[in-house]
C-alpha cells in the first residue's frame, strides 16, 4: 500500500486491553504520522471510533485503515496478522512477535511478498539508557554480564491466564524484555549454554529461569528471570568490563559506572515505537529481530526442567 510521506496513516489496533490502554493509545495520540480511525476486539473498546468484534470485520468495513497494532496474547497474534498483511495493511506486532520463531519467518515473508512493512517492536529496546549502554560497551572488553529481572507476578499479570498456558512463556514475558537489551548492547551475539526452568506443579509455562550465555569470545553471561519476587522489583543488567562496573537498572532507565551515574532520561518506549513504525512505513522496509525470541526458544530447548509449588493467582 503506498503511503505518501507526509500523509497521516489510518491506523487500526486489534486486542485492546491493558498494554494498549496503558501506552498504544496515548503514544498514538501524540504522534501526528497516525489516525486511529478503528479497533477490533471481543470485549474492548476504544471511546470515539468504530468497534468490531473481530479483524475480519474491522478490514471488510474500514477499507481505509492503513496500518494495524496487533495487540492481544502471543499464541493469537499470527491468524490476525495474517488477514492484515494479505489484506495490504502495515503490521505492528507487539513483543513478543509470535509464539513461535517459524510463524514470525512466516509473516516477514509474507509482508514482503504483499509490499508492505513489519514491524516485531521490542519497547524495552527504546529505554532511555539503553543505546548509552550499547556506545558504552562498543568502546571496552566486557569480561562478565548478570542480569537480574525479578518481578512479582501478582502485581504485574494479575489474572493472565494466557500468559500461564502454552506460547504464553510464562516468566519470559518480561524475560525477553530483558533479552532484547542484552541483544541489542552486546558487540557480538550471545548463545544459550544452559538453563533451568522452573514450572510450578499446576502451570504450563515457567515462573522462573536461569539461562548461562557465552559469546565467540567466552563471555560469562548469566540471567535470572524470576516472579516470585515480593518487595522491591529488580529489572537490572550489570557488567564487569575493563572500563568498570557497569549498571542498567530500572529496566533500562539508568546507566552508571562505577557508581557514577552516566545516563538517565524520562520514559518514552511507546511514543519511539510509534515513531519507528512510520519511519518504516514510509521507508518502504521492515523491522523483525527474532533474536530476543530465539534466545527464549533456545532456553527451552536447553532447559531442564524442574517442577516447583504450585502457583495461585
Ligand atoms: P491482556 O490485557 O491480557 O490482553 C490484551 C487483549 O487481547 C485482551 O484484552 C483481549 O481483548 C485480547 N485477547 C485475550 N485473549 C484472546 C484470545 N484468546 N484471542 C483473541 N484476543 C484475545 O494482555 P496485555 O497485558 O495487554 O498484553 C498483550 C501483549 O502485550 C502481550 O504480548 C504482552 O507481552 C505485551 N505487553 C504487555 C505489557 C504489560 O505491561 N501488560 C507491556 C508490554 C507488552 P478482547 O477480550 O476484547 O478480545
Amino acid at each position: 500500500m503506498e503511503t505518501s510521506p507526509l500523509a497521516t496513516i489510518n491506523l487500526a489496533i486489534v486486542g485492546v486491553g491493558k498494554i494498549v490502554r496503558d501506552q498504544h493509545l496515548p503514544a498514538v495520540a501524540g504522534n501526528p504520522d497516525f489516525r486511529l480511525v478503528a479497533a477490533a476486539s471481543r470485549n474492548g473498546r476504544v471511546e470515539g471510533i468504530d468497534n468490531f468484534g473481530s479483524i475480519e470485520e474491522m478490514l471488510s468495513a474500514v477499507p481505509s485503515v492503513q496500518a494495524v497494532s496487533l495487540c492481544m496474547p502471543p499464541q493469537y497474534r499470527y491468524a490476525a496478522a495474517v488477514k492484515a498483511l494479505e489484506a495490504g495493511k502495515h503490521v505492528f506486532l507487539e513483543k513478543p512477535p509470535g509464539a513461535t520463531l517459524s510463524e514470525v519467518e512466516d509473516l516477514a515473508s509474507r509482508a514482503a511478498a504483499n509490499g508492505v512493512s513489519l514491524f516485531a517492536s521490542w519497547h524495552s529496546r527504546y529505554a532511555p539508557a539503553v543505546e548509552a549502554a550499547r556506545d558504552f560497551l562498543t568502546g571496552t572488553r566486557i569480561d562478565s554480564m548478570r542480569v537480574a529481572w525479578k518481578e512479582d507476578v501478582r502485581q504485574w499479570h494479575p489474572g493472565q491466564d494466557w500468559i500461564w498456558q502454552p506460547g504464553g512463556l510464562g516468566v519470559f514475558d518480561p524475560g525477553i524484555n530483558a533479552l532484547s537489551i542484552v541483544s541489542r548492547i552486546l558487540p557480538r551475539p550471545v548463545f544459550a549454554t544452559s538453563a533451568t526452568l522452573e514450572f510450578p506443579e499446576n502451570r504450563e509455562a515457567p515462573i522462573a529461569a536461569t539461562i548461562s550465555f557465552t559469546d565467540a569470545a567466552g563471555l560469562d553471561l548469566l540471567a535470572e528471570f524470576d516472579w516470585r519476587q515480593t518487595g522491591p522489583q529488580s529489572w537490572d543488567i550489570a557488567a564487569g568490563t575493563a572500563a568498570g562496573e557497569m549498571l542498567l537498572s530500572q529496566g533500562g532507565a539508568k546507566l552508571s559506572v562505577d557508581g557514577r551515574l552516566l545516563h538517565a532520561g524520562p520514559e518514552q518506549e511507546y511514543p519511539m515505537l510509534y515513531r519507528r513504525f512510520a519511519e518504516l512505513i514510509r521507508a518502504g522496509r521492515s523491522d523483525v529481530d527474532l533474536a530476543p525470541l530465539r534466545h527464549v526458544a533456545d532456553a527451552f530447548m536447553l532447559g531442564r526442567r524442574k517442577v516447583v509449588e504450585a502457583f495461585h493467582d
